[in-house]
Order: structure tokens, then sequence, then C-alpha cells
């Protein structure tokens, strides 16, 4: 089973409240591409936050390191109420939740199910 080690990707893309830390900033405790320098004392935001890339993980179907989230450069997550998808994206590369293996690995089977995908950047969020 595959796990964050070495991605931290999320520790850039989302905001973190305890720590006033903006969406698309580096969180200024992050080791980039290595993990979080405040392991043992991170917020709780931190320590209860699994992308889906990650939960899927213990899955029967996961999807695959290859499109983990540093791979794909898209965290993929959930609106509040948990039931839209929201695919975060970087400034830097917007249409990455548009390549090839992420719609084959990823997009294609949330939308034949008929889910909600919202793509967000920076703060916009637009439905797909
Ligand atoms: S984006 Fe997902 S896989 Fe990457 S560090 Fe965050 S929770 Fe782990
Ligand atoms: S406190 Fe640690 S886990 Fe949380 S965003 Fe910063 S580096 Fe990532």
């Amino acid at each position: 089973m595959h796990n964050c080690e070495g991605c931290t990707a999320c520790c850039k893309v989302l905001k973190i409240r305890e720590l006033d830390k903006p969406g698309n900033t580096w969180c200024q405790h992050c080791k980039i591409g290595v993990g979080c320098g405040i392991y043992e004392t991170r917020p709780e935001s931190c320590r209860v936050y699994e992308c889906i890339w990650l939960q899927t993980q213990r899955m029967s179907r996961p999807i695959p390191f290859e499109l983990r989230p540093d791979k794909s450069r898209v965290v993929i997550g959930t609106t509040n109420q948990g039931e839209d998808v929201v695919l975060y994206v970087t400034p830097d590369r917007p249409d990455a939740w548009q390549s090839k293996a992420f719609r084959a690995g990823v997009l294609d089977d949330l939308l034949r199910r008929n889910i909600t995908v919202y793509v967000s950047c920076e703060d916009k969020l637009q439905k797909i």
C-alpha cells in the first residue's frame, strides 16, 4: 500500500485554518517533497486530512501511484459536505487535471458515476 511519504502536495494547495495559511502557498513548516517539519505537533486539520488519492490506497481499486498528487499535480478533495469532488490545482499547472493520465485514471470514472466535480485554482471554483 502506498502512502503520503515524500508527497506534501496538500501542504501547498490547501488553506490551514489553525496556521492562518492561505491556499496555494507552501506551509512554512513543510519540508517540500519530504514531510512535515512539525509532525508531532501539527494542527488538527493536518492530522485528519487525507486526500482522495490516499483514501483509495486502502480500497480494492486504488488510484495508481503515478497519479499521487505530487506527480499528477492535482490534489483530489471534496466539498465541505463531502458529496462533490474538488480537484485542487496550482496556477503554474492549471490544466493538470486535463492530462490524459488523470482523465483515464480518475476523472472519467468520477464523471461516469455522475459525481459533481469542481476544479479549484487559487480561490476560483469552476464546475466541469
Ligand atoms: S496530497 Fe494526499 S498523498 Fe499528498 S501529502 Fe497530502 S494527503 Fe498525502
Ligand atoms: S503543518 Fe505540516 S502537515 Fe500541516 S500543512 Fe504544514 S507542513 Fe503540512
